[in-house]
Parts: C-alpha cells; structure tokens; sequence
C-alpha cells in the first residue's frame, strides 16, 4: 500500500532527480526537512533514494518472485538472483509514476552511468550549489574532465577558482598538450546564463514541440522543460544553480576563446567568452 503522503514524497524524488539532482542531495534535503521515510523518521540515505528511484511498484507493475523460500521450515528467504523466473505484473495497482517518468529516470540513471566513463569524472552529480559545474566541465582538447583549483589560497585579494584538465595538471603533459587553457570559475555562470537565455529567445517553441514526437522518454521531459522555460517569456537575470543541473549536459572548453554549451534538448551554443569579461561579479 502506498499512502498519500509517501507518493508526494516519492513524486519529489523521481522529479528532483530528472531535475539533475543526485541521490545524495536528494536525501540529505529530504532530512533537513525532516520528511517522513516509510516508518514515520526522516533518517534517508542516497541508496534509499536509488532503491526507490528503481521501483517498478511505483509505476504500478508488481515483480514476482524477486525473493523466494529456500527452506519452507524456517520461512528463510533468499534473493532471487537468476536462480527462478521473474514475473512483471504491470498495472497490477494504480501507479504514482507515470510510466514514461519512470522511463525517463532509467535512461537518466544511464546517461550519468555513461557520461562517468566517457569523461573519466569521478561522479556525475555533486552535492550543493557551488558544484553545479563539477564533472561537466570538458576539455575539447582531450575529453577529459576539468577540476577546479584554486590558485593564489594564501591570499585573499588573488584568490580564484581556476578550471583545469585533469589529464593534463593531474596525469601530465604528455596526457593532453593543451595549454593556457584554463577557465575561470566566475566566468562560467555568466557565460551559461547567456548561453541558456540565447537559447530561449530564439525562439524553439516549434522545433521543440516537433522534437517531442521522435524522443525518448528522457528527451521528452527535457523538452518539456524547456518548452515550460520559453513559453514563460520571463528572461532568466540572475544566476541560478538550479537551471544547470536542469538544462546544462556539459560545456567544452574549446580555447582560450570559446566555450560550447551542450545543453539537454541536445542544442550547443558557443560562447566567446572574452567579451564576457566586463559582467564578472
Ligand atoms: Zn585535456
């Protein structure tokens, strides 16, 4: 039985992860409210959260024989690991989940599962605002992931956040001969928020909605977002963490001049970022 209050809970989490959140924010937010887990406390870990995130009761099916009974005296039960069939039972009770946010999840959890072993990042999704950009940061020499470093620590005035291959300044030169290559971290924010409203303004409305009858169900809720975003009319100011865990798949650094933009309705912008300089706060 799911009760009402478990399904909201349940809804949050499947959304938020669509939105680019990772099970270990997802859970540590669900704490510090203190929403209610399944026995009234609020004690969530991230493998919770990646065990519900994969539930197909949620969608309303039911797996048969996910366990199983080895010994019928003692009612000792063993996880079913290819040992007896499974059985899907779909629409077995009334779901929670769409089927195709259910989907959508799924193929989220692969992109990031993919996109780790394609960049070599440790992890696709880190906790907190000011690693939105963490492990999306792409050498276009290389392909490898940046990291951010800070250069100047012991001193205030200089202090920065500098950008950096990792096959480069980690596993040296010979690895990727890129050079003065690096990014600054407050270039960053503002060169995406220019990218993401260049991206909005121009107007997609169409292209997005025709997209939509070829996508996937992943594809199809970024679509959606998007559409959401550009049917608002509201140009997007101020900097938001939140809108690149939503929209950004990754920025390549292509030189010392262009940054490109990847976002998830599978659109690129190039930005020049020199001529961004003069916004830097
Ligand atoms: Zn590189």
């Amino acid at each position: 039985m799911i009760v009402p209050s478990e399904a909201k809970t349940v809804k949050r989490i499947y959304h938020d992860f669509l939105d680019g959140k990772g099970s270990v924010q997802i859970a540590e937010e669900l704490k510090e409210e203190g929403v209610p887990g399944w026995n009234g406390e609020s004690k969530w870990r991230a493998s919770t959260i990646e065990r519900m995130l994969e539930n197909e009761k949620y969608k309303g099916d039911v797996l048969m024989q996910k366990t199983y009974t080895v010994d019928f005296l003692t009612r000792k039960r063993m996880k079913n690991e290819g040992e007896l069939p499974m059985y899907l039972i779909e629409d077995n009770h009334p779901a929670i989940i769409e089927r195709d946010t259910w989907e959508a999840v799924q193929l989220e959890k692969q992109r990031r599962i993919a996109f780790v072993e394609e960049t070599g990042s440790k992890k696709m999704t880190y906790n907190g605002d000011d690693y939105v950009f963490f492990g999306k940061v792409i050498c276009g020499h290389c392909g490898s992931a940046f990291g951010r470093r800070t250069w100047h620590a012991n001193d205030p005035k200089a202090r920065r956040h500098v950008w950096l291959c990792k096959n480069r300044y980690v596993k040296g030169e010979k690895r990727c001969r890129v050079k003065n290559h690096h990014v600054n971290d407050l270039d960053l924010a503002p060169a995406f928020m220019k990218g993401l409203n260049e991206l909005l303004r121009k107007n997609n409305i169409k292209k997005w909605t025709e997209a939509k009858e070829q996508a996937d169900p992943l594809l199809n809720y970024k679509l959606d977002q998007f559409l959401e975003r550009a049917r608002s009319h509201q140009e997007l100011s101020d900097y938001q963490p939140e809108l690149v865990r939503r929209f950004l798949e990754r920025v390549v650094v292509e030189d010392k001049q262009t940054l490109r933009f990847h976002f998830l309705d599978e659109s690129v912008v190039e930005m020049d970022r020199l001529h961004l300089v003069g916004q830097i706060r």
